[in-house]
């Protein structure tokens, strides 16, 4: 029997890295490749007895439906932390959504018709190219300097594609450059959103992620005209498994994302949410954050200490100050798949870069995660990249 599936099923392809990744997972690889949070960061004690006190004290309702706009102490806690970053947002603005990928999912469904626009950073995140991709956009990308999207070319970009909608960024520490986009840059970039009327989609999961004493607000803090939608998670900062993130935006558009929720899995987990919320309650959370920011501080040094040693000086790389990636550029027409096959030989793993651009190219690029293993692994895998680089 042949299935007939939807046209779309087309358009989402399992990629030839993927393959390759799969052999990143043997035993005895120093990882760098997934985008996992440190495991070690995560409150398992406390968790365990949070689980059960919420089922001791709240164990019916807990275990019940709840509402499709979350939990209402959480959604005022997250509405509090964002004021206290500057962003103007009360908690009846705040959908929780199972992490922000669900968002971004949303996302697609609420704006793309077949062959609307998307405008994104070139290289962007995969998991939200791939989102949209169901939806069948056309992807613009936009390049990026050390300062983020640069806010010419995406002027251009705005004028040459009038079905454009919506402007997809991750402004603070990137997955998967690490750069983050400068204050100058995310006012110009509501500025032209406004001007063109096309609205921003902020998802920032590695925000709070950061080494230095630098405040740099969201571009949401900019927003006086309502046309950025906010996406948040706990997935890094306290842990992904529980699935937890939301989306913050004016009234009228929280109201769709409802509808949407709606359609797709009625609610988030309602255990989840009031889990998290008992943490809250219970424990400091920026202390928590402070820990997570400290290991992650720690790891970003090992690795860029190490590269710094180790690679040969033809090679370029950001250097993250938050978040978990570094970006690394190889000399023009050397293949990142192939190094890493190299590497893979003596148990070493990357992302090549070519599937963070929608419309492909830029082979020489690759994504280093410092943020799953230990500085020693780290220094390890590192030095035994350096070795295949430098025979390059
Ligand atoms: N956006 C970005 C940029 C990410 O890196 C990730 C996780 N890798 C997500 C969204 C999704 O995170 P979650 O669904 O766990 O909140």
């Amino acid at each position: 029997m042949e299935i007939k599936y939807a046209d779309r099923v087309d358009s989402i392809k399992p990629s030839a890295i993927r393959e390759l990744l799969k052999l990143t997972q043997q035993p005895g690889v120093i990882s760098f490749a997934g985008g996992l949070p440190a495991p070690e960061s995560f409150p398992i004690e406390e968790m365990k007895r949070i689980s059960v006190k919420v089922l001791e004290e709240q164990g019916r309702s807990a275990l019940q439906y709840s509402t499709t706009e979350g939990y209402q102490p959480l959604r005022e806690f997250i509405a509090k932390r964002m004021n206290k970053s500057g962003i103007d947002i009360k908690s009846d603005q705040i959908l929780i959504t199972n992490g922000s990928q669900q968002g971004l999912d949303f996302s697609g469904k609420l704006f793309i018709n077949e062959g609307d626009v998307v405008i994104c950073e070139s290289p962007s995140y995969v998991g939200a190219l791939n989102a949209f991709r169901a939806y069948m956009p056309k992807f613009v990308e936009v390049p990026m300097d050390d300062e983020g999207m640069k806010i010419d070319d995406l002027e251009k970009a705005l004028i040459e594609n009038p079905k454009t909608k919506f402007i997809y960024v991750v402004p603070t520490f990137q997955n998967p450059t690490g750069r983050t986009m400068s204050i100058e840059r995310r006012k110009q970039l509501i500025q032209l959103a406004c001007e063109y009327n096309v609205p921003i989609i902020e998802d920032n999961p590695y925000g709070e992620l950061k080494f230095g004493d630098e405040e740099i607000p969201p571009v949401k803090h900019f927003d006086t005209a309502g046309i950025v939608i906010y996406l948040g998670t706990f997935s890094k900062t306290f842990c992904p498994g529980l699935r937890i993130g939301w989306v913050a935006a004016s009234p009228d558009i929280v109201r769709k994302y409802v509808l949407a929720k709606q359609g797709a899995d009625l609610q988030t987990n309602t255990m989840s949410q009031i889990e998290l919320a008992k943490f809250i309650e219970l424990y400091d959370f920026d202390e928590h954050v402070e820990r997570v920011r400290n290991i992650y501080r720690n790891r970003r040094d090992a690795m860029l200490n190490a590269m710094k040693e180790e690679f040969p000086a033809s090679i370029k790389y950001t250097y993250p100050d938050g978040g978990m990636f570094t970006w690394v550029e190889l000399p023009k027409g050397i293949d990142a798949a192939d190094i890493l096959k190299k590497s893979l030989e003596c148990k070493v793993a990357f992302v090549p870069g070519s599937s963070f651009y929608p419309n492909g190219g830029n082979e020489n690029h690759f994504r280093l995660n410092y943020g799953t293993m230990s500085e020693d692994l780290i220094a390890e895998g590192i030095k035994r990249l350096g070795k295949v680089l430098r025979a390059l």
